[in-house]
């Protein structure tokens, strides 16, 4: 059995996930392909989404113009598909963004049943890199945060996977991962890992 995982390949950090997400099959001794979706009609052949970090203006807006969002919310609504929404994908898969987002009208997945803050770390700490405890993991995980969104509200059927003072920075429900931060920069690929017991448990 492949597994097909796409990654969402308008723009961001689509090539790093690619490889992480590659390595991680390969480590796995898995069957499987990485495909990037810069069209229709890919999404519902995949096993599991990715959305990358990068602009979520920008990924929302060409995810809009290309058709994308629907064949997204059908896979992972209707179909259960794992999805892994990272930085940027972690503001477009949630139901809600502080005023900053409703500002930009981007649009929103709505798949994840939180409150985002879209530049929650402010202008001094632009990007930095901790070791962050992870409810998942025993030891804690390099989280490397880049003009980080994070989670202020989050419905109670939302499962907190890391917090980071008072700012939820990784949350799972069920089959919806979103991160503050950017495992596909790291060598620590356990989150990957994570994700596709994700897929195959789904099969
Ligand atoms: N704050 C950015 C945005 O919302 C995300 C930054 C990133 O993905 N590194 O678009």
């Amino acid at each position: 059995m492949t597994t097909r995982i796409g990654v969402i390949g308008l723009q961001g950090d689509v090539e790093e996930h690619a490889i992480a997400l590659e390595k991680t099959l390969a480590e796995r001794g898995a069957l499987g392909e990485v495909v990037k979706i810069k069209h229709r009609g890919l999404v519902s052949s995949c096993d599991a989404l990715v959305i990358p970090g990068g602009e979520s203006t920008t990924i929302g807006r060409l995810m809009e113009r290309e058709h994308i969002i629907s064949e997204v919310k059908v896979a992972v609504e209707d179909h259960a598909i794992p999805i892994l929404g990272t930085c940027a994908g972690m503001v477009l898969l949630a139901k809600e963004g502080d005023e900053e987002v409703a500002k930009t009208g981007q649009p929103l997945l709505g798949l994840m049943d939180v409150k985002v803050k879209r530049n929650a770390f402010g202008r001094q700490r632009e990007s930095f890199e901790i070791m962050l405890p992870m409810r998942i993991f025993e030891e804690p995980f390099p989280a490397v945060f880049i003009r980080a969104p994070a989670i202020t509200h989050a419905a109670e059927r939302v499962e907190v996977l890391a917090t980071f003072g008072e700012l939820i920075v990784a949350a799972q429900q069920r089959n919806v991962i979103a991160l503050s931060f950017h495992p596909e920069l790291t060598d620590d690929r356990r989150i990957h890992h994570y994700f596709l017991d994700l897929v195959e448990y789904a099969e």
